[in-house]
């Protein structure tokens, strides 16, 4: 594979382009913001007017986008992917979107020739920067294994199923972190009300089946008041409202998630959207009128 276009240059765009110059492949930018573009410039890559000019000059095109209006917008808008697609050619969103709209926007290139994979991540900045993001695909296994070099210069690709299955691999993942971070901050209030210090808890239940990966990063976070992101409040509203448009379509009922969602959206209101996510742990401080600091 040739030339790989890079759309969508943000906290997670940017350094995952710029592992893939690093690798040394060639690779074609474009974001409507101007600077992430002129530091990709700076470090090798060819900056692009559109998306449509980036998969002119592209064979395969990632997209790293927001949320499903924005990859709609970037594939089928004004001066868009499927202005200038080709036959052949390979778009592979990594964007969290909803697998409703990967499907309507595969069939949609699938009709010009080219193909299409979803390919969300999990892992945050962090692992964007070293390269050790977890990427779910979905699509047809043989276009995945075209790509497959490529994204595991990202991270640790793993084959799901189908178009839109690696964004309900994704959805599920938010799933669980989601009520898992609110079932620690619950269960930690449950310790400081009745006077027993959560830190000791925590110690000593994180050998036995409570212990997750969940609890390993939010539960000392709750405890320092440690809120700086990580991630975001406002992705995670984001994601559970795409797991709660799969699931009103599925008409399947999700009790748990509606939960957390209102939990999620009171810290909000109070103002904490771009707290990390373990920010759960307010909700129930002020909720209980406790404080879960050590
Ligand atoms: P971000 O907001 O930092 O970056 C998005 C970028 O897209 C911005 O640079 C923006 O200018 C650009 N953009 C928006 N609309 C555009 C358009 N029409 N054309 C071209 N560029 C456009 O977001 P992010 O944190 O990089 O997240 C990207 C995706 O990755 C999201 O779906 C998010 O849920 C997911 N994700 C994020 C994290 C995280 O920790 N930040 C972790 C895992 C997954």
């Amino acid at each position: 594979m040739g030339k790989i276009g890079f759309i969508g240059l943000g906290i997670m765009g940017k350094p995952m382009a710029s592992n893939l110059l690093k690798a040394g492949k060639s690779l074609v930018v474009y974001d409507i913001a101007d600077a992430p573009m002129k530091e990709l410039a700076e470090i090798g890559a060819e900056t692009a007017i559109s998306p449509a000019d980036v998969t002119a000059k592209a064979d395969i095109i990632i997209t790293m986008l927001p949320n499903s209006p924005h990859v709609r917008e970037v594939v089928t808008g004004k001066d868009g992917i499927l202005d200038t697609v080709k036959n052949g050619q390979i778009v592979v969103d990594m964007s969290s979107i909803a697998p409703l709209v990967s499907r309507e926007l595969c069939a949609l290139l699938e009709a010009k020739g080219a193909e299409m994979l979803d390919a969300p991540v999990s892992g945050g900045q962090e692992k964007a920067e070293k390269g050790t993001l977890a990427i779910m695909v979905g699509g047809k296994e043989d276009v995945y294994s075209k790509v497959k070099d490529v994204l595991d210069l990202m991270g640790k690709s793993n084959y799901v199923a189908g178009i839109g299955a690696g964004q309900t691999a994704k959805l599920v993942n938010q799933t669980i972190v989601a009520i898992n971070i609110a079932a620690v901050a619950e269960g930690m209030s449950l310790a400081k009300k009745s006077g027993v210090d959560p830190e000791k808890v925590f110690n000593a239940i994180r050998g036995g089946l409570a212990g997750s990966q969940c609890m390993e990063d939010k539960a000392p976070r709750i405890f320092e008041a440690r809120y700086n992101p990580g991630f975001r409040i406002n992705l995670h509203i984001k994601d559970l409202g795409n797991v709660q448009e799969t699931s009103h379509a599925l008409h399947l009922s999700m009790p748990l998630v509606a939960q957390v969602m209102e939990m999620m959206q009171n810290l909000a209101a109070e103002g904490h959207e771009t707290l990390d996510h373990g920010a759960l742990g307010l909700f129930y401080e002020k909720l209980n009128n406790i404080s879960l600091k050590k």
